[in-house]
């Protein structure tokens, strides 16, 4: 076949591999603030309202339960941008920056005109974003002078940062874990122990909460709204103890914004600016923390780029759930945080992405919901399962199960854009990896995984028995 002289297909190839795969930081560029989007948002969210009183929350109703910091953090409603303590920051150092990547190769395996990135928080040492947050949480309880933390796990992800940042900082920790992640994921379980923490199966009997849960249903396979209740009376009942939380929260939300402001330089790098953010979507700390930094530059009227959720069709907060004043836990015993829910008494089924099956949104991206500033897709398992085994084969990097709802997503609109013809800016969120997931993986490969359908009587049924205070 005729071809250019020196341009054969292998040039071509060469020349693909030449352009930059990874923007990579230096350990100066690790944000020395946090960005807080609340303060940028025309609708601020509706007050944290206390179970009892019915009142506003005020920091100081927190402060038995939180930390100091993380209470002021938590109602924090002005300071666009909050300083990073020192400390914390020498803990980022361990991982941090971490990579923006250009997916050139599942790029080419879909054939689509859109250049995709993605932002590989898989590789911190406990292989999740939860880490960002975890140091700063526990950070605050030891300068404060506290001696035990308490915490609730789904999949082990948020479990296993804990236990490494409460190791750091010199704190006992004990973790509920999801009965069902327990049993599943036992891996997850010998990394928090290995870390030092102690970690017990939930609904367990050594609370109230879980003994009344087990009473009613003895064969009760868990949530984290039941492993919240656990960790929080335990905190309470318990002399200088706090309860922690991996993500719901709008602290969370804030110290994940570490994410999305590395990859803001990162993307400056790579000399394009992202029309699509993607992440996948739990209590939606790892979509906070990519999207806000590029949001607030929607809120400035600067720029246009549409905000996606994904979370798993078994468990629809965002897409079918009611904005409503609810509970963050199973038992009633959290403030009520106005936003997206299932209700706090829904049970999800037992999906892999045992780090999305929580019933409600958080108060910050419920209210950019309400308010049309994001948007929200749900996701069959089968397809994120699918969605992975590409990603694996073309990036080469096993991943979660959660974040494999992200990659579906950001394959269904880099498909969308071939049909359109158009070239397309997408960046997302690679929350973690798999690589602790096989047995989810060998089980989608001997096709012994379901997609789960949620009605909506099973909505309504567990909506309808909330409490209107919107
Ligand atoms: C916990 C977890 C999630 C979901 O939590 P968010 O707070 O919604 O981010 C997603 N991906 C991974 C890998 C997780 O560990």
């Amino acid at each position: 076949m005729p071809c250019f002289i020196g341009i054969s297909i292998n040039n071509q190839l060469k020349f693909h591999i030449m352009k930059t795969k990874k923007f990579v930081l230096a350990e100066n560029d690790i944000p020395k603030a946090w960005y807080n989007v609340i303060a940028d948002m025309p609708n601020k969210p509706a007050p944290l309202i206390h179970p009892g009183t019915k009142q506003p929350i005020k920091p100081e109703d927190l402060y038995p339960l939180f930390s100091k910091a993380g209470s002021d953090q938590e109602l924090n409603y002005t300071d666009r941008f909050i300083e990073i303590p020192d400390e914390v920051r020498k803990q980022y150092r361990i991982w941090r920056p971490t990579p923006l990547v250009r997916a050139y190769a599942l790029e080419r395996a879909l054939d689509t005109p859109a250049h995709i990135y993605f932002k590989n928080e898989s590789v911190s040492p406990v292989g999740s974003h939860k880490l960002n947050s975890a140091i700063p949480q526990a950070f605050y309880c030891k300068a404060e002078g506290v001696t035990n933390i308490t915490t609730e796990t789904g999949a082990g992800q948020w479990g296993a940062a804990l236990s490494m940042a409460a190791k750091h900082f010199g704190l006992e920790l004990a973790v509920y874990m999801v009965k069902i992640s327990y049993e599943q994921k036992p891996y997850r379980r010998s990394i928090m122990q290995t870390y030092g923490a102690q970690v017990i199966a939930s609904p367990s009997m050594s609370t109230k909460a879980g003994r009344k849960i087990l009473t009613d249903r003895p064969d009760y396979q868990g949530s984290l709204g039941t492993a919240i209740s656990e960790a929080v009376e335990l905190a309470m009942s318990t002399p200088n103890c706090k309860y922690v939380l991996g993500s719901v929260l709008n602290q969370v939300s804030l110290h994940q914004t570490v994410i999305g402001l590395e990859a803001e330089k990162q993307m400056e790098m790579a000399g394009e600016y992202p029309d699509i953010v993607i992440a996948c979507f739990g209590g939606g700390s790892n979509f906070s923390g990519i999207a806000f930094p590029f949001l607030r530059h929607n809120l400035s009227g600067e720029k246009a780029t549409r905000f996606i959720a994904a979370e798993p069709s078994s468990c629809p907060k965002l897409t079918r759930g009611v904005f409503q004043y609810d509970f963050g836990d199973e038992a009633g015993y959290t403030p009520l945080i106005p936003m997206y829910t299932l209700g706090h008494q829904f049970s999800p089924a037992n999906i892999h992405a045992g780090g999305l099956r929580y019933h409600g949104g958080g108060a910050i991206v419920s209210q950019l919901k309400h308010d049309g500033l994001i948007e929200a897709v749900d996701i069959q398992q089968l397809d994120t399962f699918k969605a992975a085994a590409l990603f694996a084969r073309t990036e080469g990097i096993i991943p979660a199960p959660e974040s494999s709802h992200a990659i579906a997503a950001t394959i269904n609109e880099a498909l969308k854009a071939k049909v359109e013809g158009k070239g397309k800016t997408i960046l997302f969120n690679l929350s973690g990896h798999g690589l602790i997931d096989m047995t989810a993986y060998d089980r989608y490969f001997a096709n012994d995984l379901a997609n789960y359908d949620v009605t909506d009587e099973e909505i309504r049924r567990n909506t309808d028995k909330l409490e209107k205070i919107l």
